[in-house]
């Protein structure tokens, strides 16, 4: 048996080198590379992912699974005699083998082609507002979709089968059951904080120096404990983490004067992904198992870091003083506490990116609704903009003035990512409920007021990164909260903070 398990492990390391060398070239595209380059960058990339591809489906990998019995799907049909994190390993190339094996080579290269039409219309529908030149591609785009669903196989709804890519081991049904009990609360929070005094945000909407934000922005990267030595952090359009090797954790950004919430925030949220990546255990290190095992989970350790720490008191009683010796012009007459107030400003609105953290979750519990029932077919393309807008509306209180503003603003559908929003919520939720028990075990606020954020990331690491993805996103939330995930732990903590902010 283990001679079967060092020979699936030594079969699967070129896959995790070759997701490196794939990872590397995409950084560069999305970073460095001139712009004339793209037609050959394109077919490197194919020509690597499919030698990827080869290697996970190859019938070697096939014949070493069923002999250790993993064709059973559950942890229970693996050898009982492996280790713990032997077992994770085998069932998660398990999972992974048989997703891949199940897509034909044609479903997959006519998702590729039409993902990147469809893409290519979003982005001119989204600049013209005019969702009817991007509607044919998305029904096509949903088709197929649909048949991948089909293709991978589920136990209860198709959809399952789409949020296992993203979520593994979680369910439609069990995201539902959370968001439905989630959502009512939220409004109705929301509308409470509606009704009391607005908090000013004027002072962070004023022109700030971006070679000035770029390093206050690196010293909290290095003072959260990420090292230079393993990692870069570099500019790109779309923010993004990557990981390159497992000593090379890339981080990006983008700067705006005026809006400097964009360049320190969106740097702590992707840091809180890169610590992740750069704190798994020696044990799974090179492995299959080095890697987030949700992005739900990885989304809690980004969010724990931009949200729960970042925007913070505590942290800010240590770090506002110094920003205030970088920024005089804009915050020398802004008190501790207004600044405090400012940047957890709360405001239902129409954009999901730039939502706050308690409207956030609402903005995902819409489009997790919407593309359930486009995926089961209870809503057509055709209905979606005037569901999204009464949605909206319910959740909301308000109505998108354009469908730019409305169904059109995210590229997951364009891409055929169903099954991804739900990812951004439950990261939240795992966030509050994994720094709960964090507050009990060590004195997180004495620790940000003294500037020591390594405390933090020792937690962290402890309990959760070190893992990867040898523990699933419920195993680590049982492991150590007692209780799988609980939407009443973020319920409790927006309560808390934004009672005191809102005087509510
Ligand atoms: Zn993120």
């Amino acid at each position: 048996m283990q001679k079967s398990i060092e020979k699936l492990k030594e079969l699967t390391k070129d896959v995790v080198l070759l997701e490196h060398a794939i990872a590397t070239l995409s950084w560069d595209q999305e970073t460095y590379m001139p712009s004339l380059a793209i037609g050959e960058r394109g077919e490197q990339l194919a020509l690597l992912q499919g030698i990827m591809h080869e290697k996970v489906t190859s019938p070697e990998i096939g014949k070493f699974l069923e002999i250790l019995g993993a064709g059973n799907n559950t942890p229970s049909g693996i050898v009982d005699s492996a280790t713990t994190t032997d077992k994770a390993f085998i069932k998660e190339l398990y999972r992974q083998y048989k997703i891949q094996t199940r897509l034909s080579k044609k479903l997959v290269t006519d998702l590729a082609l039409e993902t990147s039409l469809s893409q290519a219309a979003w982005i001119e529908a989204r600049k013209k507002s005019d969702y009817s030149i991007f509607k044919p591609h998305l029904n096509k785009v949903l088709e197929l979709t649909k048949q991948k669903a089909e293709s991978i196989g589920y136990n209860e709804t198709p959809y399952d089968a789409l949020l296992d890519e993203f979520e593994p081991w979680t369910t439609a049904k069990e995201v539902d059951d959370i968001f439905k009990s989630t959502q009512p609360w939220l409004t109705e929070f929301i509308g409470k904080i509606n009704n009391s005094k607005q908090v000013d945000d004027s002072f962070l909407l004023k022109d700030f120096d971006i070679s000035k934000q770029e390093v206050f922005g690196r010293k909290v990267l290095q003072d959260m404990g990420y090292s230079y030595d393993r990692g870069r952090l570099d500019v790109s359009a779309h923010p993004f983490t990557t990981t390159l090797g497992q000593d090379d954790v890339r981080l990006t950004t983008r700067y705006q004067k005026d809006f400097f919430k964009t360049g320190l925030f969106g740097i702590i949220h992707e840091c809180g992904h890169g610590l992740y990546e750069l704190g798994f255990g020696d044990n799974i290190k090179g492995n299959l198992l080095a890697s987030g095992t949700s992005l739900g989970i990885h989304e809690s350790q980004s969010r724990t870091w931009e949200n729960i720490i970042g925007r913070s008191m505590s942290f800010w009683k240590y770090y506002y003083p110094e920003l205030q010796k970088y920024f005089p012009e804009n915050l020398e007459n802004i008190s501790l506490d207004n600044f405090y107030k400012g940047i957890n400003k709360v405001e239902p609105s129409l954009i999901r990116v730039e939502a706050d953290e308690v409207t956030y979750n609402l903005h995902i519990i819409l489009r997790f609704q919407l593309e359930q029932e486009l995926i089961s077919g209870t809503l057509s393309v055709e209905d979606l903009p005037e569901a999204w807008n009464s949605k909206t509306k319910d959740f909301f209180g308000i109505t998108p003035d354009n469908d730019a503003n409305g169904v059109l603003q995210d590229i997951h559908w364009p891409m055929g990512a169903f099954g991804y929003f739900p990812t951004y919520a439950l990261g939240n939720m795992y966030s509050a409920q994994f720094t709960s028990k964090m507050n009990k075990e060590i004195d997180v606020d004495k620790s940000l007021e003294n500037g020591n954020l390594i405390n933090i990331l020792d937690w962290l690491r402890e309990n959760i990164h070190k893992y990867g993805a040898s523990k699933t996103a419920s195993e680590l939330a049982l492991d150590i909260t007692g209780e799988k995930l609980n939407p009443e732990y973020f319920k409790k903590y927006l309560e808390n903070k934004y009672k005191q902010i809102y005087d509510l």
